[in-house]
């Protein structure tokens, strides 16, 4: 059966001397599809095909691997092509996103790849896009921290953002107190529509002080494995 479909190449596999296997993230789930001579630059299937492109696929759709008929790039993330941190920066979330999707094949974390990738793209803060996605993603795996009230008691004066009780807490519970603007930056981490944001005007120091919280939260209880998120991060300097 022929199929339009449309999506982002979220992996690159060698297949025989020409070609190669693409996975493609779509919002009805992922698909492999073999690309014939795809790796040929005068290839008709070269373009579109490249890691990230965000494409239309027109495929002989099989129940494992279907096959490319035709391509056509609709984003190919030009800024993000020829900028180091920008690159490492949606490549980590390609891998964050692939992670969490094999936990929870949620069509929206397609939607949140394909919003995070573009603003990444347009010049939006890189490490704060990833910030909001890191958030964001908490949920798919279960794992959705607690801000609205403190977690132990529900009071609503706020003092603390907790890693060991993944959350908020108030003054009457915790001993110890979190800077305002982080308390309040990661409530909007997590809450904001992506789609609407356009600018991003926080200190890199506090950016870097969420950083290091999101870091924490994601070692201590989601058990993924994210080289790729060091490696971007070595790419800020
Ligand atoms: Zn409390």
């Amino acid at each position: 059966m022929i199929k339009k479909i449309k999506g982002i190449v979220v992996k690159e596999i060698a297949y025989k001397d020409t070609s190669k296997i693409i996975e493609v993230l779509t919002n009805d789930g992922l698909y492999s599809i073999v690309a014939k001579g795809s790796k040929r630059v005068s290839s008709p299937l070269f373009l579109g095909t490249t890691f990230l492109s965000y494409s239309e696929f027109c495929i002989y759709e099989r129940e494992k691997i279907s096959t490319l008929k035709s391509v056509d790039l609709i984003n190919g993330y030009k800024n993000t092509l020829k900028d180091i941190v920008k690159l490492g920066a949606s490549s980590y979330l390609v891998n964050l996103c692939m992670q969490v999707y094999k936990q929870n094949s949620s069509n929206e974390i397609y939607d949140l790849l394909l919003v995070g990738i573009s603003k990444i793209d347009s010049g939006i803060n890189p490490l704060g896009i990833v910030n909001i996605l890191e958030i964001k993603l908490l949920k798919y795996l279960g794992l959705k921290l607690h801000l609205d009230k403190c977690v132990i008691c529900s009071g609503d004066d706020i003092k603390s953002l907790s890693l060991d009780y993944s959350g908020y807490l108030c003054k009457n519970c915790s001993k110890v107190s979190t800077d305002r603007k982080i308390l309040k930056l990661i409530k909007l981490y997590d809450t904001v529509d992506l789609n609407k944001l356009n600018s991003f005007n926080v200190s890199l120091d506090i950016l870097l002080n969420l950083d290091r919280f999101i870091d924490e939260y994601y070692a201590k209880y989601t058990g993924l494995y994210l080289d790729s998120k060091k490696f971007f991060k070595s790419m800020l300097g």
